[in-house]
């Protein structure tokens, strides 16, 4: 702990006359953010674990941050994007450090962000590019490799996010031979993990995060050094993010990938031999025959068959685990193969034990599903509940975990989050915005539109939307729950205003945003993926347009397998799991219009579920206290005020 923060309390820190008061230029008195960091420092303190809602402009990052370093422990912070990372690492922590003294913090995030010094060598000497693009991306990247210090790629802000040349010489484990590699002493991921064992504070984000909880304690060691507190920004990401590792993937790309991982290396190092090409070849032709018996069928889909499968099918099943098995066994006799292969025989043999797993467990605490996207087949098992995994791996492991988010309750309780994540018996806390949201801000619902499942809904939904961002001059975010629904809307819309129109699919995200940033009265048509993370303070963004209400689709295999599993347990589904995880769906979407203390908009919900069924009030108690009304006159009046 710096000296100058020896004994500080957070009143000292956060309060009217406190340290923060003295050096912030923008300083204003925030109770709720005294409030969290207090009840962070107990939770810390006390070997408690806690969950907190911090409504918007709370400052919620301080009041994690401050209590996190007067504690002197080693705590790792994960959050729900690399965004958010870099900001607590670039921008709050050297914040700190300039007041406090200097402080041992680190950030880590996936091996895929790094370059592989490696790599970088052996592609200068072996014909591994493809096209001016890539050889003008890997002469950057050569040269950024002699003087980076972290070998981070987000440091090279001209580098395309699709570039195929980084793709080539990332530092991912596939490809990596660890402590016999003869840059291992100043491999970028080791100077990671240096950097991380000798950091107080290790900011990760949550898919490296869960990535290494599921590894940890198997016979591969995690990354992140131990640590005795965790805490969770943007914490309401978690359940799906656990579900994603402590899950089962195989994919037909996976097989394709690894064929030509082995032919690349093979070729490169000069050791392969006509029986492993030949290997190789029949491994692909079995695992192409075996995953399109799975049908071609876009999209999601449960998978229940694996025995009658097995009946019908257990030969080529058989075949592909046998071809995997096969792979890794010439790997290990060909004499000439270097330690690049030692990773490639893992790969396939970690491959065989989930494809096994996925077909023969049968372990019932999982949902198995199929997805078909582009050419590839994915055949997945998610656990059903995590909390039980997250109890037995996480909570009861630590002394302390805090999970904070802007939106975590329900009607202002935890009930939902803590029983979709475990940690009963964590202490919980809602701090109040700091906005003044019944002036800044007004709920619009139309009550004349048929209702979503209407088939007239559509058109009626489209006169309204152009209706409304008329009023608002564009400058706004028309969310959708399905991207047919988008597409349909933005075609008959998008005609109709003089604004420009932008819609998501057509652009990275970033540029989208950027783009929708930069451009006066723009209007973005987005589905899920923008409803969080996405930031835009100012008038830019004055109005937020939501079709309905964002229930999880019950035809999904995840969401069908969680409904089921309450049901069978006596439980009520839709009070208990679909209403709470839509509500929090729609105080997130919503929770994109009120960024600052001077940001003022209309928030509409072209939905009337909300005012006439019962379920709707939940959704009302758990938004902010926005001012409403039915009538589009007091719309037509905000903006006329503004
Ligand atoms: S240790 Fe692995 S990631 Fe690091 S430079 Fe060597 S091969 Fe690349």
């Amino acid at each position: 702990m710096p000296p100058a923060a020896q004994s500080l309390t957070p009143r000292q820190f956060f309060g009217r006359k406190g340290l923060l008061a003295d050096w912030h230029p923008h300083y204003e008195y925030r109770p709720g953010q005294l409030a969290m960091a207090e009840a962070v420092e107990a939770a810390l303190a006390e070997k408690k674990h806690l969950i907190v809602e911090a409504g918007t402009g709370t400052g919620k990052t301080l009041a994690y941050l401050v209590p996190a370093i007067l504690s002197g422990k080693r705590i790792v912070i994960s959050t729900g994007t690399k965004n958010l990372q870099e900001q607590l690492f670039f921008k709050d922590i050297p914040f700190l450090a300039k007041h406090l003294g200097p402080l041992r913090a680190c950030y880590m995030k996936g091996r895929a962000n790094y370059a592989c010094r490696q790599k970088i060598y052996d592609a200068e000497k072996e014909p591994v590019l493809d096209g001016l693009e890539e050889v003008a991306d890997f002469r950057i990247i050569r040269e950024w490799e002699k003087t980076t210090e972290t070998g981070d790629r987000a440091e090279i802000k001209t580098l395309p996010e699709s570039s195929t040349a980084w793709a080539k010489i990332d530092a991912r484990s596939d490809l990596c031979s660890g402590q016999k590699c003869p840059q291992f002493e100043r491999c970028f991921i080791t100077l990671m993990h240096q950097r991380a064992q000798a950091s107080d504070l290790i900011i990760v984000n949550h898919h490296l995060f869960f990535a290494d909880l599921a590894v940890k304690g198997n016979e591969m060691a995690g990354i992140i050094p131990d640590y005795s507190a965790v805490i969770f920004d943007e914490a309401h990401e978690i359940e799906d993010v656990a579900g994603q590792y402590f899950g089962v993937t195989v994919s037909s790309y996976q097989f394709e990938e690894l064929a030509r991982d082995v032919t690349g290396l093979a070729h490169r190092k000069e050791f392969g031999s006509q029986e492993l090409d030949r290997t190789l070849m029949m491994m692909g032709e079995r695992a192409a025959y075996f995953f399109a018996l799975f049908g071609a069928a876009e999209g999601r889909s449960g998978f229940r068959a694996q025995e009658a499968f097995l009946l019908e099918h257990e030969e080529i099943y058989l075949d592909v685990l046998a071809g995997l098995e096969l792979v890794a066994l010439q790997l290990e006799l060909l004499r000439a193969a270097p330690d690049e292969a030692i990773p490639l025989i893992s790969r396939a043999r970690d491959m065989a034990r989930r494809l096994q797993f996925w077909m023969e467990s049968g372990e019932r605490t999982y949902v198995y599903w199929i997805e078909r996207r582009g050419r590839g087949t994915f055949l997945q098992a998610t656990p059903i509940d995590v909390s039980s995994l997250l109890d037995e791996k996480l909570f009861d492991e630590l002394d302390t975990a805090v999970l904070t988010s802007a939106t975590l309750a329900v009607a202002g309780a935890f009930e939902f989050f803590q029983q979709r994540l475990g940690l009963r018996g964590a202490r919980t806390l809602v701090v109040p915005s700091h906005f003044d949201y019944a002036s800044q801000a007004l709920l619009y619902v139309p009550q004349d539109l048929p209702e979503p499942r209407n088939p007239a809904f559509t058109a009626a939904a489209a006169l309204e939307i152009a209706e409304l961002l008329m009023l608002s001059r564009g400058r706004a975010f028309v969310l959708f729950t399905s991207y047919q629904q988008m597409r349909l809307v933005y075609d008959r819309v998008s005609l109709e205003i003089p604004y420009q129109t932008l819609m998501q699919g057509t652009g990275p995200r970033s540029a989208l945003l950027e783009e929708f940033r930069s451009t006066p009265n723009a209007v973005l048509f987005a589905t899920s993926s923008f409803w969080q993370g996405v930031d835009v303070p100012g008038e830019q963004l004055s109005c937020v347009i939501i079709d309905k209400l964002p229930f999880a689709v019950p035809s999904d295999p995840v969401v069908e397998a969680r409904i089921a599993t309450i049901r069978e347990n006596g439980g009520e589904p839709f009070s208990s799991y679909q209403v709470p995880q839509a509500a929090i769906a729609l105080k997130q979407g919503f929770g994109r219009l009120i960024r600052g203390r001077r940001d003022r908009g209309v928030l509409a919900l072209l939905d009337h579920r909300i005012t006439k069924t019962r379920y709707g009030q939940i959704f009302f108690d758990s938004l902010p206290d926005y001012a409403f009304t039915t009538k589009r006159s007091d719309v037509e009046k905000f903006f006329a005020a503004v």
